[in-house]
């Protein structure tokens, strides 16, 4: 592999994506320029559950998932929803997705899943140790919670995939689930402690992570919307925004899931779309969990931490509307309702809603893309953005500098959608 002699880099994308790639470039010595559209930190890495979901090496599509998801929704109890219109992508998406849903997939995805997330747990490690991130960071693990027996038994079959892992959860009887966790309400019928699992408050990390950059140098241009591309002898020569040209050795494009949108400026598509989820925020109720809870039925999370507490879920594919739909609101209550002895904290802190990049195999795009010799796209984290970052970063800085990476790529490549 032949080494670069790379000066300066622009990242298209000041989300948690972009940071990361800028933290290692930086560290790196090269000369780091970051724009985003809007403000940094503003897109899906504001208003996230803020998981380090590291045992999450279960990809969505899996064997069935079609066929619950379609009870659930007969069921009213669905947390997806698919809004009908003319957008030919999306349908051909989900046909993509649906063929996905099958064993060897699963058994594939989550092998490679799991290579990426471990390697973002040890970067990890080092990366909230060593830099002063102040964004209430924990190591507690998760707790995934059931209300019924069935489905609380039936878990026991992906725990044991899991154990092949290394990552299976500890399973919490009911009558030891009020003793770990008093927050949650009696007569549910269990749980899974997963200590493989951390968390932190996604928006105090993107405050904390854009200060620390800027003082190492970085240069961030905020309401710098990324207009054009101009392409000559298969390079990145300019790109062209509302405040203006700017040129460099190489471009990262980690505009999360509006980066189709730029890179069908190029005549490139990339299957990936946007998955809406909604947050809402709150002071933290007098009884608050001391576990992030995933409520396993109604597919949503509650997280803890010392300056909050919110709870988030669902999957609306509405395309890039950033709109609040209040059913959805109302839902992620009722859902909190049917777990929490105190489900609500007042006063309201936020009512959000973020656009998740989707790919339909569930897995990271971190690539080169076409014959551009000095572009790498990183997207399509799907519901793992934060988990992935410091992976994602650490990937694309010696993929920049013409190193060997750490972690076969591979799987994450572009050349799979060929
Ligand atoms: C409800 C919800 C809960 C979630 N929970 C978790 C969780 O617990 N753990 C986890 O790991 N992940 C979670 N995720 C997923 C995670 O939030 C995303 O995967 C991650 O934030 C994606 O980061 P990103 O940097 O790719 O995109 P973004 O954060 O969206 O950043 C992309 C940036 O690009 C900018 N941009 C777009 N177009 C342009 C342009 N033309 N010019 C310049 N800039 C542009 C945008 O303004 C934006 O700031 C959750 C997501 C949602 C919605």
């Amino acid at each position: 592999m032949e080494k670069k002699s790379v000066k300066d880099v622009w990242i298209i994308g000041g989300g948690v994506i972009g940071l990361a790639c800028a933290h290692y470039l930086s560290d790196a010595g090269i000369q780091v320029g970051v724009m985003d559209r809007g403000n940094v930190g503003q897109g899906a890495s504001h208003g996230n559950c803020g998981l380090l979901y590291f045992s999450d090496i279960l990809p969505l599509c899996s064997p069935g998932a079609v066929g619950d998801e379609l009870k659930r929704f007969i069921k009213g109890t669905s947390p997806l929803y698919i809004k009908p219109d003319l957008d030919v992508k999306k349908y051909v998406w989900l046909l993509n997705f649906a063929k996905k849903c099958n064993a060897t997939h699963q058994k594939e995805a989550a092998k490679n899943k799991y290579d990426i997330l471990m390697y973002s747990m040890e970067l990890s490690k080092t990366l909230l140790s060593s830099t002063s991130l102040n964004c209430d960071f924990e190591d507690v693990g998760t707790l995934k919670v059931f209300a019924e027996e069935k489905t609380f038994l039936d878990h026991a079959r992906t725990q044991n995939f899991l154990s092949g892992f290394g990552l299976q959860a500890e399973k919490i009887e009911a009558n030891r689930l009020a003793e770990l966790e008093p927050a949650l309400l009696d007569g549910l019928a269990g749980a899974w402690l997963n200590k493989a699992d951390w968390h932190l408050r996604p928006d105090l990390l993107m405050a904390s992570w854009h200060k620390w950059l800027k003082k190492k140098g970085v240069v961030f241009h905020e309401n710098c919307a990324v207009e054009d591309l101009r392409i000559a002898n298969n390079r990145i020569e300019a790109v062209h925004t509302n405040r203006g040209t700017f040129q460099a050795d190489e471009v990262i494009l980690a505009a999360g899931a509006w980066t189709p949108r730029i890179t069908q400026k190029l005549g490139l598509g990339l299957p990936v779309i946007p998955g809406k989820g909604y947050s809402i925020t709150m002071e933290r109720p007098g009884l608050c969990p001391t576990y992030p809870c995933m409520l396993y039925e109604k597919n949503m999370v509650v997280t803890p931490w010392q300056s909050a507490y919110r709870l988030g879920g669902t999957m609306e594919f509405s395309g890039y509307s950033d709109s609040l739909n209040p059913k959805r609101l109302v839902k992620l209550l009722q859902g909190a309702k049917a777990y929490m002895k105190e489900p609500i904290g007042t006063p309201l802190i936020e009512e959000w809603s973020g656009l998740r990049p989707m790919t339909y195999d569930d897995m990271p795009l971190i690539d080169r893309v076409g014959r551009l010799k000095n572009m790498i796209v990183a997207t399509g984290h799907g519901m793992l953005g934060v988990t992935l970052a410091a992976a994602t970063g650490k990937a694309v800085c010696d993929m920049i500098l013409g190193r060997p990476t750490e972690i076969d790529m591979t799987p994450y490549s572009s050349k799979r959608f060929a």
